[in-house]
């Protein structure tokens, strides 16, 4: 290369070196592939060993110690079940970096009651009872272990960057997802009260509908409120050869389950979804008796509060009234309740959603950030948008699939063969994470 040409070369590219966006995405390369060993391991290690919703003391422990040795204030055990019937191992990680604003990231610890059927070397073997004293195979399932070592992968990331961020920076590590029912703890035990209420709110989860190494947003309504409702019909009792004598309670049920369907297909508007499944139904013990009771168990999900009330108030007519029809004394009416374990819809901020997804897009490149479609799933993370603070926050998914595989044979989530592609996505999670806070937090 001729000299004049070499040297305007050489002037494009440290003019190019020097640009913010730049430079600081190698520099966040370089902090992420310096940890990946250890975090690979630190999520191996998760993954062995996993622990129920609300028996988290091992897991909550070792994230604990990580943020702590990451230069955080932690404080832990946090979280309170209501009448206190169930332990919380909630963790409350705090840096104070200056003025500036305070963002709080999240991520939930608890795996599942499934026996792991995956053969990785690193997969779970651990049998434990769950909260009713049964003996369960227990597995991480839906990757809360990729959380938590995200979490704290971006804990160390960004006490490593501290020069280019002012605020505190709060870290969860949140008992009981799966229970529906760990936000509700923390907050109860006075997250908003014992540590500054954040101005954000940040969140992720794996995602098998996406390739490891990418990350995926959905603005809006994201996560559906999940519901479950507990009915039990009562009739009268009665011989099977003479059923006039009575009133049947599975017939009567068999009736309510066929006029439910209807609750979605014509009450609630076409464009609003929701969905009402009956996914149990016990009752009778025998061919020729009419039983005194059965009993069904139901899942329901919406997004909007006003579709939630009209699914729920629904259920509740029909049921009453199909009992009614059927002639049923007063004093036999059915007994219907709704569950603690209500999750309330995800609603990601649009203005974070936006200006986050820029962020992201920066450090993992447009195509690796994807727009995806709302699910009926549900997420207690939505919690902590709704106290009367109302902060906004914004929760993205981490691709998890081998890339180049048919998305119709990738088991998913809560499946006992659910195996993420962990080491791409420990990285893209991280640098997403990070870039996250930054976006907010950046000097
Ligand atoms: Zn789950
Ligand atoms: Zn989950």
């Amino acid at each position: 290369m001729p000299g004049s040409a070499c040297r305007i070369w050489s002037i494009v590219l440290s003019a190019l070196l020097s640009l913010p966006h730049l430079s600081f995405s190698q520099d966040l390369n370089r902090l992420v592939s310096a940890e990946l060993n250890s975090l690979s391991a630190f999520y191996k290690d998760l993954h062995a060993n996993p622990e129920l919703s609300y028996f988290e003391k091992n897991t909550s422990a070792k994230i604990a110690a990580e943020l702590r040795s990451a230069g955080f204030e932690v404080t832990y055990p946090v979280g309170k079940y209501p009448g206190g019937k169930y332990t919380c191992y909630g963790v409350v990680a705090v840096m104070k970096n200056g003025p500036g604003p305070t963002v709080m990231v999240r991520a939930d610890m608890d795996a599942l009651p499934i026996e792991e059927k995956t053969g990785l070397e690193w997969a779970s073997r651990v049998r434990m009872k769950d909260i009713s004293g049964e003996e369960v195979g227990v597995m991480h399932a839906c990757g809360h272990d990729m959380h938590s070592t995200t979490l704290v992968g971006t804990a160390r990331v960004l006490s490593q960057l501290k020069s280019r961020w002012s605020g505190t920076l709060i870290m969860i590590g949140q008992t009981a997802e799966e229970r529906g029912g760990g936000a509700r703890a923390l907050l109860a035990d006075g997250l908003y009260e014992r540590w500054p209420v954040p101005d954000y709110a940040l969140a992720l989860h794996v995602d098998t509908g996406v390739e490891a190494g990418k990350v995926g947003y959905c603005p809006g309504w994201a996560w559906a409120s999940v519901d479950m409702v507990d009915i039990t019909i009562r009739g009268v009792g009665a011989h099977g050869a003479r059923p006039h004598q009575g009133r049947d309670p599975v017939v009567i049920a068999a009736q309510v389950i066929n006029a439910l369907q209807t609750i979605v297909s014509r009450e609630i508007n076409p464009v609003d979804p929701g969905v009402v499944t009956v996914g149990s139904i016990h009752g009778g013990s025998k061919h020729n008796i009419i039983p005194d009771e059965v009993k069904l168990q139901l899942t329901v999900r919406s997004f909007t509060e006003e579709v939630r009330q009209r699914i729920l108030s629904s259920i509740e007519r029909i049921t009453l009234n199909t009992c009614r029809a059927a002639g049923v004394p007063q004093d036999r009416l059915p007994i219907i309740s709704g569950s603690v374990e209500y999750t309330p819809g995800l609603y990601n901020d649009p203005e974070l959603t936006a200006s986050t997804v820029k962020a992201l897009e920066s450090v993992l490149g447009e195509a690796n950030v994807v727009r995806i479609k709302p699910t009926t799933g549900g997420e207690d993370f939505s919690e902590y948008g709704r106290t009367e603070h109302k902060v906004p926050i914004f929760y993205f998914r981490v691709g998890s699939a081998e890339p180049g595989s048919d998305p119709a044979s990738r088991p998913g989530l809560h499946s006992s063969l659910f195996k993420p592609v962990h080491e791409p996505a420990i990285t893209a999670g991280v640098k997403a994470m990070t870039a996250a806070v930054l976006n907010l937090m950046g000097r």
